[in-house]
């Protein structure tokens, strides 16, 4: 049996048998993986605080021939997004990682993507402002499955955005305010000025990025519109988030 001992990030857990847990986890090096943590639901669990949504880790485990779960041995934290955060930073701990979980694709490495995901959780840790880390993050994974709009101008007549965009009703795209129905979701300068920001602005330093609260929820909008068309569904974890804020 192959051991082999990855930096990872944990997605999700859920219930096996009587004691033991299956745990979704990301590596940096192969990919998103599915394993076995043996009786991690028992009081003494060498598990107990470890599997945490979004927790980074050294994870160690056994690949099975033509077995698609593998069998952890030892999960060893090196960040948890519980270390700091606030109680609204832990209500979008569940949403990033149902977000890598659905877009990361099984047994394939994608650096970026890990990245990505390893630095929400360092922001977090760190304290970061979580909205414009979770339009930030929305923004990238967005990108990273090259489904992102395009920013550089209207889709329609090719005009630079100067008065902000408009993304029309059931479409995943930006046109200018000539161009656009009745009934779009607008994006103001300052939303555009913070997405650009966001594109040219490594995970390390999202933390320098600012953005006003009206912008802010402009973008959450869009957001929720293109996440929604491209997964063709709402995420659990982000109804949940919608419902704590009533
Ligand atoms: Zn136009």
């Amino acid at each position: 049996m192959p051991v082999y001992t990855s930096e990872a990030l944990i997605l999700r857990t859920y219930k096996l048998g009587e004691s033991d847990r299956i745990v979704v986890f990301l590596t940096r090096d192969r990919g998103k993986k599915r394993g076995v943590a043996k009786g991690a639901r028992k009081a003494r669990s060498k598990f107990i605080g470890t599997l945490e949504p979004m927790t980074r880790a050294g994870v160690a485990y056994y690949e099975r021939e033509q077995r698609d779960l593998v069998r952890i041995n030892y999960v060893e934290t090196t960040r948890s997004p519980l270390s700091a955060a606030t109680g609204e930073a832990l209500g979008h701990v569940g949403y990033f990682a149902e977000l890598i979980d659905e877009w990361a694709p099984e047994a394939h490495a994608d650096e970026r993507l890990f990245r990505l995901g390893a630095s929400a959780t360092d922001a977090i840790a760190a304290g970061a402002p979580i909205e414009p880390l979770a339009r930030y993050f929305e923004y990238w994974i967005l990108r990273l499955q090259g489904v992102y709009p395009s920013l550089a101008g209207c889709s329609e007549c090719g005009v630079i955005f100067e008065k902000g965009a408009v993304m029309p009703p059931r479409h995943d795209l930006f046109v200018c305010r000539g161009c656009a129905p009745s009934g779009g979701a607008r994006i103001s300068v300052e939303a555009l000025r913070f997405l650009r920001a966001a594109g040219s602005t490594a995970p390390d330093n999202l933390a320098s990025l600012a953005l006003q609260a009206q912008a802010g929820t402009e973008l959450e909008t869009v957001h929720r519109r293109l996440l929604n068309l491209h997964l063709d569904k709402e995420l659990r974890s982000a109804r949940v988030l919608r419902e704590m804020r009533g």
